[in-house]
């Protein structure tokens, strides 16, 4: 893929976060929000840590920018900013092995061996890896259009594994990939022997004449697979920008389009992986809950926000979007109470929250189940 691929992403991230910022700043945050965790200090000020669901095919958290990839990229950034030029690896699944790698199980024992022969035959300790489950969509290349709801996303079953590791150039890439490929390629004919064998074992108790189709059909399918034929592609950056272009590219949803069964399999599937860092290692300062009020800094006193649990977003709740003064992170300051006034020139405005609109949402996205 060409670098400008991975570049383009900075836009449609830029766009997403202001899409986002916007939406909070009007008090009509995106219908997922389960609420938010409120802070206070002891100078009375409140503050919102507004929540959105996070999910992959969720319309708003799906965007390229979402709080939820914002996250991601915070804290893949900070765990990568040493690095001098930074490898890429992405490991495609062939197409005719793709429906047999629709398991959670397999999904994860491949990664972690493939990490593991990572580490044992190319020295590659420490790196952070990511499944994509779907390409981009084949109408619109990612853009966005009528065919995809606006996604931008491919609609079938394409998982393939990112790697970002330290990493420059690499003199004879495709004779540095042959044992990694090797490696796949083994990998792949072993799970589809399970499969074979499985056939085998039904066709002693039973002669099933649609068996013996799937198994020739299984068969077919394991001969397909060796090293030449697979594709793994390497590449690196050198520069801070690109270096942050492939995180952003790496840690973007590609489950966009609903779909029920997609799902269910990876239902809690832990995702993103970080390998090789002792825990603790690297401050992670986005998850830093111990700030300072911003309000009583402005006047000198140092309060620390106190952050309490999930509310509920209950009418009458006031917001105002604020910067802070050190760190240029924006603090939600909110207020509660039926006074009118909170909302003239204060620049205070209603948090919006409408259930009934959730429910249509939803029953908009599982409908657009393809
Ligand atoms: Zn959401
Ligand atoms: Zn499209
Ligand atoms: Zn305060």
């Amino acid at each position: 893929m060409e670098n400008t691929t991975y570049d383009l992403i900075s836009t449609s991230y830029q766009k997403g976060k202001l899409y986002f910022n916007n939406r909070i700043k009007s008090g009509n945050i995106p219908i997922c929000s389960a609420g938010y965790v409120k802070g206070s200090c002891k100078g009375g000020h409140q503050f919102a840590s507004i929540q959105f669901c996070g999910k992959e095919y969720c319309p708003d958290c799906s965007k390229d920018g979402s709080p939820i990839h914002q996250r991601r990229v915070a804290k893949w950034s900070e765990k990568t900013k040493d690095y001098g030029n930074m490898g890429y690896l992405v490991v495609t699944i062939p197409d005719y092995i793709r429906p047999f790698m629709f398991s959670r199980f397999i999904l994860r024992d491949f990664r972690q061996k493939l990490l593991r022969k990572l580490k044992e035959d190319y020295k590659i300790d420490k790196g952070l890896c990511r499944y994509h489950w779907f390409g981009d969509c084949a109408n619109c290349s990612g853009s966005g259009c009528l065919s995809c709801n606006d996604t931008g996303s491919g609609d079938f079953w394409h998982p393939h594994l990112n790697i970002l590791f330290e990493s420059g150039y690499i003199k004879d890439v495709e004779q540095w990939l042959l044992p990694l490929k090797k490696w796949i390629s083994q990998y792949l004919k072993k799970m589809m022997m399970v499969q074979i064998d499985s056939c085998t074992r039904f066709l002693k108790y039973d002669f099933d004449g649609e068996i013996l189709v799937q198994m020739d059909d299984l068969i077919n399918r394991k001969n397909q697979i060796s090293p030449e034929s697979l594709v793994v592609d390497y590449s690196y950056v050198n520069t801070d920008a690109k270096k942050m272009n492939r995180i952003k590219y790496v840690t973007r949803s590609t489950f966009r389009i609903y779909n029920v069964d997609v799902k269910k399999e990876l239902y809690n599937f832990r995702n993103s992986v970080v390998f090789g860092w002792k825990k603790g290692e690297v401050q992670e300062s986005f998850d830093d809950t111990s700030q300072n009020c911003p309000i009583c800094e402005q006047n000198g006193i140092m309060h620390q926000i106190k952050w309490n649990i999930l509310q509920k977003i209950k009418p009458n709740t006031y917001i105002k979007n604020e910067k802070s003064t050190g760190t240029g992170r924006n603090y939600i300051r909110i207020i509660t109470g039926t006074d009118a006034d909170n909302t003239n020139g204060s620049g205070y405005v209603p948090l919006l929250h409408n259930r009934s609109a959730k429910k249509i949402q939803w029953n908009k996205v599982i409908s657009n189940n393809i």
